[in-house]
């Protein structure tokens, strides 16, 4: 029925290999069925031979897995690949990105630390940070993304991490990742940053000297829309922290989302390729028309980062947003006369998606606040899918009618 296969023969030595490699082979185990795909480990619970091998592994004294909640073979695969994929020791798996990033800042960080947060990053992040880790005594001050020279002088005696997203959410803007990490290792602190928009793909925070990477798989990982997950990747003696956190709290990935993850990673970079190419096509093509006020896109000449974007990342992401004439009436009118593209705030899909940030992702803060961060009523973020590009311009021009 089973045969054993040949050790010698597959992932026991992917040592020098490229990224395409990695991402379709590293972290699979073949077992003694001898499948070619990765396998699902869809079990609560392992079973044991006797009751001393039991005692041995619940001890730590002998390998294996006691129950899920602590470790899963498949799960297990999509975190070799993705930590392969990052250039991290160790990568630990979690059941959606905000749970990446609870972990993280769970087991790296006590009461009475400090941490700078970027102003620009995803809501749900401030809200994790704001009304929940400050009430546990973690003090938090908050940075405008780009300025070096601003994140050097927030930095205190008792600053542990400072947390970053780069592109940023609407509106691309960018941060020099080693640079920040040098300034932030000057004074004892970690950068942790929040790869979900590049993906290991166009950017790797890891060798650029970032501490720890934190992803939603949700997004381009899964890459068709359909499970939700999230992971964190860094050094060894870090992720024994967040492991320990995990197994504890319970926020543990589902194999089969871990499963659908390894399969998003095989097609990782070619859809991203693809992504970013039909990103770039539409934001050159909305810079030209009449109607569009901006364009805010890292890979357009016109973007004050341009330079920083094409050293730090290989392409420059798949979200476009762009500030239309009429404000929020024109913008709503745009969004509500394309057909194909659909209205929804998620991204990272095969399907483009068009959201309008001051009344949805950004509707709860302030007029103020929203005028700070440059989320203007106007303001309209398409983040492009995988569909003919011809089809998502001539969706665009029946929203460039309506205006
Ligand atoms: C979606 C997202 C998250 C949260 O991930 P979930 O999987 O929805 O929990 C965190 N950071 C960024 C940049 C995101 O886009």
């Amino acid at each position: 029925m089973t045969q054993q296969w040949d050790a010698g023969r597959l992932d026991s030595d992917l040592e020098g290999v490229g990224f395409d490699t990695l991402a379709v082979r590293a972290g699979q185990h073949r077992t003694p069925e001898s499948e070619h795909s990765d396998p699902l480990f869809f079990t609560s619970s392992y079973v044991f031979r006797t009751a001393a091998d039991a005692a041995a592994t619940f001890a730590g004294d002998m390998p294996g897995n006691v129950y899920s909640r602590y470790t899963n073979p498949t799960v297990h695969s999509f975190e070799e690949r993705i930590a392969a994929l990052e250039g991290g020791e160790q990568a630990v798996a979690t059941s959606t990105g905000m749970s990446a990033i609870l972990a993280t800042v769970m087991s790296l960080c006590s009461a009475g630390d400090h941490v700078l947060v970027s102003k620009s990053v995803f809501g749900s992040t401030i809200s994790l940070f704001e009304k929940y880790f400050k009430r546990f005594g973690v003090q938090v001050d908050y940075v405008p993304l780009a300025e070096l020279s601003g994140w050097d002088a927030a930095i205190k005696p008792n600053t542990k991490l400072l947390f970053v997203e780069s592109p940023s959410n609407p509106l691309a803007e960018l941060v020099d990742i080693a640079a920040l990490a040098e300034i932030a290792h000057a004074k004892g602190a970690m950068l942790v940053v929040d790869n979900c928009f590049c993906t290991p793909a166009l950017q790797q925070p890891l060798r650029m000297g970032a501490d720890v990477v934190v992803h939603s798989a949700t997004k381009f990982i899964d890459g068709q829309g359909r499970a939700m997950g999230g992971v964190v990747v860094g050094r060894r003696e870090q992720m024994k922290e967040v492991v320990g956190f995990l197994r504890t709290a319970g926020p543990s990935l589902s194999p089969f989302n871990a499963w659908l993850f390894l399969k998003g990673l095989e097609t990782l970079n070619i859809r991203m390729r693809a992504h970013c190419q039909s990103a770039l096509e539409l934001a050159q093509w909305l810079e030209q028309q009449d109607g569009i006020e901006k364009v805010h896109y890292a890979g357009l000449e016109s973007h004050p980062q341009h330079d920083l974007a094409k050293r730090q990342q290989k392409a420059f992401g798949a979200v476009v947003s762009f500030e239309v004439k009429g404000g929020k009436d024109g913008a709503w009118r745009f969004i509500d006369a394309t057909r194909l593209i659909s209205i929804t705030a998620n991204l990272g899909d095969t399907k483009t998606t068009i959201t309008h940030p001051s009344t949805t992702s950004h509707g709860r803060l302030s007029p103020q606040e929203r005028e700070a961060a440059g989320i203007r009523d106007s303001l309209i973020r398409v983040a492009v899918g995988l569909e003919d590009v011809a089809d998502l311009k001539a969706d665009l021009a029946r929203g460039l009618a309506a205006l």
